[in-house]
């Protein structure tokens, strides 16, 4: 059979916790879902190491394995997962239109998107070079790893600031580096940086460098941008947290979404503001962005959409 044009009742695009979870239980629902994992298949957690904060693996797990058991999940109960991204989506009108690489066209009762979002990053070779053995966006999930260590976090938000003082918890000391002479983030937030005592702001500092000795990081190379002067911070850990760009380009001007770009939904549920199209996961949570939330919200979008249709073929009388 050709698989151009073809109809599904259940499309869902992404592959991450939040992609995965929608699967497993729009699966079990019979719903056949289809699954385009994007071009990183299995999201984020495929670029991290162990991953000790999803419950059910009491020893830790290495991140692209757990999502290696995600996706046998998925499959386990029938989800067609295919390899592939979707190039544009059309909402105007029942079916929803989704295009996938450009030269495929679906057409779906309902769209469950999990698109997630993409930590930036400052673009040195050394953050990638040490990616995950010492380098990390997400304090979160790899604070724990630097107890009783020295770190450094960049970034000047409200995510540097909560992450910051989440690290002061956990590590002896935390250089906090902020590129311009004040904080982005609200008063609220600095003012929890300024009173705990092992944070160090280090003003008008941009990181230079990350540097290790070929296995870890050992210190982190910056510079002054008002006196051009340079230092070393030995350095255990070094934490990213500049922000997160939800992955929505292709949504854009068919579903609402904030100013930054992340997808709207009615809160306490995954609704879009059109029907029959659901968002979970990273795509539509700026705050939590953790696995377990993502994974969460996912089974809510596989609940959403299958009530959805099952209202469409059942309406309840007025
Ligand atoms: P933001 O975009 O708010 O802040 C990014 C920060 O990173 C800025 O301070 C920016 O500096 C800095 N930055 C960007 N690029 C670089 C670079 N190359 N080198 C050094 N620093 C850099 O992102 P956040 O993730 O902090 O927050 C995103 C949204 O989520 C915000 O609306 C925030 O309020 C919200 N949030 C709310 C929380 C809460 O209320 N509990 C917790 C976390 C987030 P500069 O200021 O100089 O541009």
């Amino acid at each position: 059979m050709s698989q151009e044009n073809e109809h599904v009742e259940c499309l869902i695009i992404g592959s991450g916790p939040a992609g995965y979870t929608a699967a497993i239980y729009a699966a079990r629902a019979d719903l056949k879902p289809i699954m385009y994992t994007g071009m990183q298949a299995g999201g984020q957690l495929t670029q991290t190491t162990d991953v000790e904060n999803f419950p059910g693996y009491p020893q830790g797990i290495m991140g692209p394995e757990m999502m290696e058991d995600f996706r046998k999940q998925a499959e386990r109960f029938g989800t067609d997962i295919r390899f592939g991204y979707v190039s544009s989506v059309d909402f105007s009108s029942a079916p929803h239109k989704v295009v996938v690489d450009e030269i495929k066209t679906i057409t779906a009762d309902t769209v469950i998107i999990a698109t997630g979002a993409t930590a930036k990053w400052l673009g040195l070779p050394s953050e990638q070079q040490y990616n995950g053995f010492g380098v990390s966006a997400c304090a979160v999930c790899d604070g724990f790893f630097f107890k009783g260590q020295d770190v450094a976090i960049v970034g000047a938000g409200d995510t540097a600031a909560e992450e910051a003082t989440y690290l002061a918890k956990l590590c002896n000391k935390v250089h906090l580096l902020v590129r311009r002479d004040e904080f982005r983030a609200s008063k609220a937030m600095v003012a929890r940086v300024l009173a705990t005592p092992n944070i160090e702001v280090h003003y008008n500092t941009e990181t230079q460098e990350i540097l290790g000795n070929g296995k870890n990081v050992t210190a982190v190379k910056v510079i002054n941008n008002k006196s051009n002067i340079t230092s070393e911070i030995p350095v255990e850990g070094f934490f990213v947290a500049i922000g997160h760009k939800p992955n929505t380009d292709i949504f854009k001007g068919q579903l609402e979404m904030d100013e930054t770009g992340y997808l709207l939904t009615k809160p306490g549920s995954t609704l879009t503001n059109i029907e029959g199209v659901f968002a979970c996961g990273d795509v539509q949570d700026m705050y939590y962005r953790q696995a377990v939330t993502a994974a969460g919200s996912g089974c809510m979008a596989a609940l959403d959409a299958e009530r959805y249709l099952a209202a469409k073929e059942h309406p309840v009388e007025a």
